[in-house]
């Protein structure tokens, strides 16, 4: 096994987290608890490209329908279909125009339990409902009835990768091999040595 400093996950900064000058902020946020950053870039990305990152896992279209279902459930909201893949089809359409609307920054960041930890800092899918003190809760106020209503995707500012599995497929995806730089960072030392030694004289 791997040790759990080593894993890495991806972190897109969607069009609107770059467009409400969010950059900074977010990576402040992931440097904040010992993450590092291990690649870096501005892209416009390709409907192609949005449509092949969002299905890399075979079982997102499913999940995201159900997860949908499930909200529309409990706020009492009647959706058009309670067929999950169809849902999600609508969805997907709408997501390609949103990710492609403008530039977004690419980032990997690499720190233990870095999917888990990214997750928890970015906060719930939809804003209405992210926790305060996660990015989605505390820069946006999207939710899925005003996306729906407006007919547009959900805006939250930020993807992340949802399972380890996933954060490697999807760095493939967006990354080269050699775009990843692998070095060490001074803070780690206290994150991560064993003895914590050499620090008096
Ligand atoms: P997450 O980004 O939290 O992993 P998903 O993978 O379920 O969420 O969905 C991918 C993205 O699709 C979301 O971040 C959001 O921008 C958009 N989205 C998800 N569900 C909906 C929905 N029901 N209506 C509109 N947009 C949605
Ligand atoms: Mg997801």
């Amino acid at each position: 096994m791997n040790h759990p400093k080593t894993e890495r996950t991806l972190v897109v900064i969607k069009p609107d987290g770059v467009q409400r000058t969010l950059i900074g902020e977010i990576i402040k946020r992931l440097e904040r608890p010992g993450l590092k950053l291990v690649a870096l870039k501005m892209c416009l990305p390709t409907e192609e490209h949005i449509e092949k990152h969002y299905t890399l896992d075979p079982e997102w279209r499913r999940i995201t329908g159900e997860k949908r279902i499930k909200n529309a459930r409990e706020k009492g909201e009647k959706l058009p279909t309670e067929d999950p893949l169809e849902i999600t089809a609508i969805i997907l359409e709408k997501l390609k125009k949103y990710m492609t609307s403008g530039p977004v920054v690419a980032m990997v960041w690499q720190g233990a339990h870095s999917t888990e930890l990214v997750r928890k800092i970015v906060g719930g899918t939809e804003p209405r409902s992210s926790d305060v003190g996660t990015i989605r809760g505390d820069y946006v106020l999207d939710s899925y009835i005003m996306a729906d209503t407006d007919g547009r995707a959900v805006r939250n500012l930020i993807h992340a990768s949802g399972t380890s599995e996933e954060s490697e497929k999807e760095i493939k995806h967006w990354f080269k091999d050699n775009e990843l730089i692998d070095y060490r960072l001074i803070a780690e030392q206290i994150l991560y040595d064993v003895n914590l030694d050499g620090f008096l004289e």
